[in-house]
């Protein structure tokens, strides 16, 4: 008996398969922009029939990459994976696979996955940020994920870092993604987010908008560490290091808050360790 754990991000999507909480087999696609919802769902029921041999998944956790209602199962918006909304994925995979399924959005997720198995171990409150196509938070706490009243909390993406900035896809202005996340440096910069990021005078410009949306979080939830996850936090020192001391000089001495910002230990897989969580949590509802 196994779990099944999926990951459908804005460039690419994952899977993974559980045996006794180990990970025994994993694939990973690009997203096909084109092919969109249908051809991931056919992709998603023909890696899921093949690891399945005859067995049935004990439950099925997902990691959606765009806001989802937590209570009603529902994707709320899917601005960087197209075609979701409105769409009913835990319904889908519930008739495809015979097993409950339990769904959230991928910062959430992430946030278990690093809580529980990667580089937030023990650290509580936690506070992960998915920095990738997008940006998204997660908060864990003692109680778990904290979702809030409607499953919004940990938004972080949006926050204004730059009141006058460009243009954003949310409708406001100079949002923290709208600054930092892969997406748009490509279309700011016309170079893609790894290749920025070995640029030290580019970084040095760069953290100075990505410590901000972090002193929020930090000044929030006073969280015990701070997780950085997606495929932008693979810089490693070179983004790192000057974050922090960014981070160091816009929290001033008045605050005693802890500075702790570090990598995601579980690489491209934090995601694919917290559906695993998920579909825990989904057999035994
Ligand atoms: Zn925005």
């Amino acid at each position: 008996m196994s779990h099944l754990a999926i990951d459908i991000g804005g460039t690419k999507f994952s899977m993974a398969l559980f045996r006794e909480g180990r990970m025994v087999r994993r694939e990973s696609l690009a997203t096909d922009r084109e092919g969109g919802r249908d051809w991931m769902l056919s992709r998603i029921a023909a890696i899921g029939a093949s690891w399945q041999d005859g067995d049935h998944f004990r439950a099925v956790g997902a990691g959606f990459g765009g806001p989802v209602n937590f209570a009603t199962q529902q994707v709320v918006l899917s601005t960087h994976v197209g075609g979701w909304q409105g769409f009913d994925l835990p319904a889908w995979l519930r008739e495809r696979f015979q097993a409950p399924v339990l769904m959230d959005n991928d910062a959430n997720t992430g946030a278990l996955g690093e809580g529980l198995h990667g580089a937030g171990t023990g650290f509580r409150p936690l506070f992960y940020m998915t920095l990738s196509t997008g940006i998204g938070g997660g908060i864990l706490t003692e109680q778990g994920v904290y979702r809030g009243a409607d499953s919004y909390a940990g938004e972080i993406g949006h926050l204004n870092v730059r009141p006058d900035g460009p243009a954003c896809l949310c409708g406001s202005n100079g949002c923290f993604e709208r600054m930092c996340c892969g997406l748009w440096l490509q279309q700011d910069y016309g170079r893609s987010a790894a290749e920025l990021m070995q640029d030290p005078e580019f970084v040095s410009r760069y953290v100075v908008d990505l410590a901000r949306g972090l002193k929020a979080a930090v000044m929030l939830l006073n969280p015990a560490r701070i997780v950085i996850g997606g495929g932008i936090s693979k810089a490693g020192d070179a983004l790192f290091l000057p974050l922090r001391a960014e981070l160091r000089r816009q929290v001033t001495d008045w605050s005693r808050a802890r500075l702790d910002v570090v990598p995601a230990a579980l690489a491209d897989d934090s995601v694919l360790w917290g559906a695993l969580e998920l579909a825990r949590q989904a057999e035994g509802l």
